[in-house]
């Protein structure tokens, strides 16, 4: 059978709403004034197919129940493309990483767990960008981050609060979107809801990785791989060295109608604790639950702290709502994406320290230049040693779970300093493949001038 692509002569406007599933009545009174009352729900014309008969999965490998033990047999994996750099996660860190390895001129190949790029800056409805300004106040991240804080400065609805100085928030879908956009034009090759569960490793060299789909277990080989996955899932099953700690682990909401509070009733009323944040939105508040500290390794804890979080954050809003002139707030949404913070942290060849920051250390192989939230400390630089793993090659890390001491955590996991290890990361990797080397060999000079060619700040 013949298929229609949108965007094709092919396409016309009956198939499209055919495709979405409205009837062309229903669809067009949908901009008539009539349309809030309208019911356009599950039905209309569908198209369903039989694409095979009576399969059985290729690639079977199903785990067996030996003396009551699980085995699961040694197989050989289908290969689902090959490619210069692989980043697995497409967080802040993962996001920025692949589209600087790829203007860098490397092919690039992006996989993510979930339908939706951005990590826990949208899936985790973290909107508040903080950690690009050092005291001045001067704003130190920028290349790839700051290109993106511009591009949604151009979008309507999408980011507000961008002044010198300032911590700007931004709106969830706007950062999806404009994450499709940029990643569309690096021309970067992207396999989502794939889910990396292993490395591909020879002699302590990472190779590639594994990841488990609908469409079951396959591999991707890449000459380097950048681990930008938040947990450092990649680089700790290559076997690389890493510090397991625990953090708070919370779970963001939006709450909405703040613009409908009745101020006159509202006067005399105690005020509710947790209104949360403005969002570009009016009216529309982001709410960020800290939670306790916990292992966001372990599925018992992740799993309790979803469901436990859930019911607080319910309960929450309707005590709000029983608070005279706060009856038109409500949950707009709870973050489909659990709030962990902080898991395993990469043992590099060197480390983001603290007295770096207090005695304004500089390295000669700095690749970023990190800030902080109101502009209370100096500038801390990033060497590339804290992307580097002490012993295994080919994987950089990227992100929330680079090298850093624990006292720097805070600092290093905030979105703009991922986007700026993200950046190194890509750059680092992309040099590494065009001088055929191992990452941690890469020519550091090089790197830097990539670096700045692509406008990052390295002081
Ligand atoms: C509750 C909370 C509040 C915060 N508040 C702020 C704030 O106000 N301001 C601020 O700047 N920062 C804040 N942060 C920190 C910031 O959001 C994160 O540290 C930052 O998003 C980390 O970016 P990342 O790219 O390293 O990782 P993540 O954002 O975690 O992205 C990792 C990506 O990798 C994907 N992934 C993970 N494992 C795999 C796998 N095995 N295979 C494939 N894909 C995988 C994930 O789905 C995700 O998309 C907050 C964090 C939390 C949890």
């Amino acid at each position: 059978m013949k298929q229609k692509t949108p965007g094709t002569n092919e396409w016309n406007r009956r198939d499209w709403l055919r495709v979405v599933g409205l009837s062309g009545l229903a669809a067009g009174s949908l901009g008539s004034a009539g349309a809030r009352s309208q019911t356009v729900g599950e039905s209309g014309h569908f198209q369903s197919s039989v694409i095979a008969r009576d399969v059985v999965q290729a690639q079977r490998a199903e785990a067996m129940l030996i003396d009551g033990r699980v085995i699961q047999p040694r197989r050989e994996l289908p290969v689902l493309a090959q490619t210069d750099v692989l980043v697995v996660g497409a967080g802040p860190a993962g996001i920025v990483a692949a589209i600087a390895a790829r203007r860098a001129g490397a092919k690039v190949t992006l996989v993510e767990r979930y339908g939706h790029f951005g990590g826990l800056w949208t899936g985790g409805l973290v909107l508040l960008i903080l950690g690009h300004i050092v005291k001045g106040p001067k704003q130190v991240c920028q290349g790839i981050g700051e290109e993106i804080m511009q591009r949604l400065d151009g979008m309507e609805g999408a980011i507000i609060n961008r002044r010198k100085g300032q911590n700007p928030s931004v709106d969830a879908e706007a950062v999806k979107y404009l994450m499709v956009e940029m990643v569309e034009e690096a021309d970067i090759q992207v396999f989502l809801h794939c889910w990396g569960v292993n490395a591909v490793v020879q002699d302590q060299t990472v190779r590639g990785a594994v990841f488990e789909s609908k469409a079951g277990r396959q591999a991707i080989l890449a000459k380097v791989v950048i681990d930008a996955s938040g947990d450092g899932d990649i680089f700790a099953a290559a076997g690389a060295e890493f510090e397991h700690r625990s953090h708070n682990i919370g779970l963001v909401s939006r709450i909405a109608n703040l613009d409908r509070i009745d101020p006159d009733r509202a006067a005399d009323a105690p005020q509710p604790r947790r209104l949360g944040s403005v969002t570009p939105v009016a009216g529309v508040n982001w709410v960020n639950l800290t939670g306790p500290e916990a292992d966001g390794l372990d599925l018992a804890t992740l799993t309790r702290m979803e469901l436990n979080h859930r019911k607080f954050i319910w309960k929450d809003i309707q005590k709000t709502r029983r608070i005279p002139g706060y009856e038109n707030v409500y949950l707009a949404e709870t973050a489909p994406q659990l709030g962990v913070r902080i898991t395993r942290v990469l043992d590099g060849v060197n480390r983001i320290r603290f007295d770096a920051l207090k005695n304004h250390i500089s390295y000669p192989d700095v690749v970023g230049v990190g800030g902080a939230s109101n502009a209370e400390h100096g500038e801390w630089q990033i060497p590339y040693g804290s992307l580097v793993p002490e012993t295994v090659d080919n994987v950089l890390a990227a992100g929330r779970c680079v090298s850093a001491e624990a006292r720097m955590a805070d600092l290093v996991r905030l979105i703009p300093n991922c986007f700026v290890t993200g950046h190194a990361a890509g750059v680092a990797a992309a040099v590494a493949v065009q001088q055929g080397c191992r990452p941690r060999e890469a020519d550091i000079g090089r790197i830097q001038k990539m670096l700045r060619q692509q406008k990052a700040y390295l002081g």
